[in-house]
């Protein structure tokens, strides 16, 4: 493993989900950055004792960029920890382009998103056919600003599966813009902490989500997902029916040579 900055997706709170790749650069390195408010602190278990661990709530930015630059300087491997994956809500851009400026080696490993943790909650699929075959992945505006065209209740007129990140805390806002595009109808869960011990599920409509959300108390680290895979019937896939032959399997009344026995 070269000395440089792995920028490592957690998982979404459960700490075997962390990949492999991860987990061992987790246990070598020299310098934890970590994410403290969603990062399963049990991760941390992995590392050595002598590794320095910060929680970047209490950094800026150019104080982490200064503390990982000067880390790899040393020689040292750091690991930059987020939760889920990196990719989304992450604010992990700047921090690339920061090393990248100051020439400093990086690398991502990613890692399981919660909106997968989310779907494994309730046991549904988002891509089904004749239902929907698109995920939207969205935020609710807050103190980041949603570009025009990305409203809430524009991306609901789609009517595709969508999981929406960060906006807990205002769920009465956004279920009624939602419930404009879809309909008030429409099925819709809140999983909160997916795939950690106090995971929690509820069920509704976007009418009356946020009220059932009010009422169990929940406003932060939790995800919306609506649309009609969450209970609509779906078609068969095509993918395993005996009646369709691909690359992999011929159809079931042809011949196939593929397998002797
Ligand atoms: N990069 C992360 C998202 C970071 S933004 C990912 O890929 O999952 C933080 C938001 O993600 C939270 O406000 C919440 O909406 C969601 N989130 C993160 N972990 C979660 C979990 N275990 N369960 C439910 N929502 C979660």
């Amino acid at each position: 493993m070269k000395v440089k900055v792995y920028f490592v997706g957690a998982g979404p709170g459960d700490p075997e989900l962390i990949t492999v790749k991860g987990q061992k650069l987790l246990a070598r390195a020299d310098l934890i950055i970590y994410a403290g408010s969603l990062v399963n602190p049990d991760l941390l278990n992995i590392a050595r004792p002598q590794a320095r661990c910060f929680n970047s709530a209490g950094m800026t930015l150019e104080e982490m960029l200064d503390l990982m630059a000067e880390a790899v300087d040393c020689g040292e491997l750091v690991v930059r920890l987020h939760t889920g994956d990196p990719s989304l809500y992450g604010a992990v851009q700047e921090q690339m382009d920061g090393l990248a400026q100051r020439g400093v080696p990086f690398e991502v490993v990613p890692g399981v998103s919660s909106f997968a943790a989310a779907a494994a909650a309730v046991r549904r699929e988002f891509t089904l056919p004749g239902v929907s075959q698109t995920l939207i992945l969205t935020r609710h505006e807050g103190r980041t600003p949603v570009p025009p065209g990305e409203g809430l209740a524009a991306l609901a007129g789609h009517h595709a599966s969508l999981c929406l990140f960060l906006s807990a805390g205002s769920l009465v806002a956004a279920a009624a813009e939602l419930a404009q595009g879809y309909g008030p109808d429409t099925p819709a869960a809140l999983v909160y902490k997916a795939s950690w011990p106090e995971e929690k599920v509820i069920r509704g409509t976007l009418e009356d989500i946020a009220r059932q959300a009010a009422a169990a108390g929940i406003n932060r680290t939790a995800l919306l997902l609506t649309g009609k895979f969450l209970s609509a019937p779906y078609l068969r896939s095509s993918l395993y029916d005996p009646g369709f032959g691909h690359s992999f399997r011929g159809k079931k009344d042809e011949c196939c040579n593929c397998n002797p026995d």
